[in-house]
């Protein structure tokens, strides 16, 4: 993790400022690239091997432990679950950025009813928000938007893993969907700490985050950067701010409107 936190600083803006600089010469940024992609492997192949840590010793419990009790037995196994899913998503996350970087990512787009979408998100993210209420508020007779719905579902969910991630257990994660003029709007909105003024600008860089604690929990900062690329990649954007009636984080995506709901 402490390298992680490092580099989860730095390295993104390393790499650009050496890029930029007149101060290097070709074989200097070449070796400092090098030096710095070592060091992301290094925490990459960390954080893959946390949660592998924790599956192995849990099935080596299951394994080697006859007497376990039914409750012990549960528990171990939601661990390996959880730590498993969270290797998932880190290894997507990986991919779904090699992807937007090497402009690999081309949307298959379509017209998509946005509450079908919630839907199937919310269905996809039953695990993760099991601790946390949610509530939806979709205006009736949302416009459909053209969107690619699988790259969009990622969106979502990773918006909402941040929200139960970042936001306290027993809080309200709310989802409202509204028209405004010929754009659609889709608003996440938590109960959490809420993002300081000054990083909303910065959330959506690669390895940003905001508050040193956050690197002791699970993730990569690459969650809200790979938000933004499919978003944009689909014509839509998308921003983040706070909630003016309390506490919390808020991220709007607004995409434009193509035809009326069918519904
Ligand atoms: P991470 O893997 O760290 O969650 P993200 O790119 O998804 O990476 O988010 C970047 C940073 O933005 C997080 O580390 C956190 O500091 C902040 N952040 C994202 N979502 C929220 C939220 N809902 N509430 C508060 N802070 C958030």
């Amino acid at each position: 993790r402490r390298l992680l936190d490092a580099l989860s600083d730095q390295a993104a803006l390393a790499i650009e400022r050496i890029n930029l600089s007149k101060d290097f010469d070709k074989a200097q940024r070449a070796a400092e690239r090098d030096r710095l992609q070592a060091a992301l492997l290094t925490s990459i192949s960390h954080d893959l091997r946390t949660p592998l840590a924790s599956i192995l010793g849990a099935a080596d419990g299951l394994a080697g432990l006859p007497d376990l009790t039914v409750d012990d037995r549960k528990a171990l196994l939601s661990t390996i679950q959880e730590e498993a899913e969270r290797l998932n998503r880190f290894i997507a996350n990986l991919l779904d950025m090699t992807k937007l970087e090497s402009g690999a990512v081309t949307p298959n787009m379509g017209l998509v009813d946005v509450s079908e979408v919630v839907g199937s998100t919310l269905r996809r993210a039953e695990r993760i928000l099991a601790g946390h209420r949610v509530e939806t508020a979709l205006d009736p007779g949302l416009p459909m938007v053209r969107i690619d719905p699988v790259l969009f579902e990622q969106v979502l969910f990773n918006l909402l893993d941040n929200a139960a991630k970042y936001a306290p257990a027993g809080t309200i994660i709310s989802m409202e969907g509204r028209r405004a003029g010929n754009l659609v709007s889709l608003r996440i909105l938590d109960e959490g700490p809420g993002i300081p003024q000054a990083d909303l600008e910065h959330v959506f860089d690669k390895f940003y985050r905001v508050r040193k604690a956050d690197s002791q929990r699970a993730g990569t900062g690459l969650g809200l950067a790979i938000c933004r690329g499919f978003v944009e990649a689909m014509g839509g954007t998308i921003e983040a701010g706070n909630r003016a009636d309390r506490p919390g984080a808020v991220f709007t995506i607004t995409l434009p409107a193509q035809a009326e709901a069918t519904a």
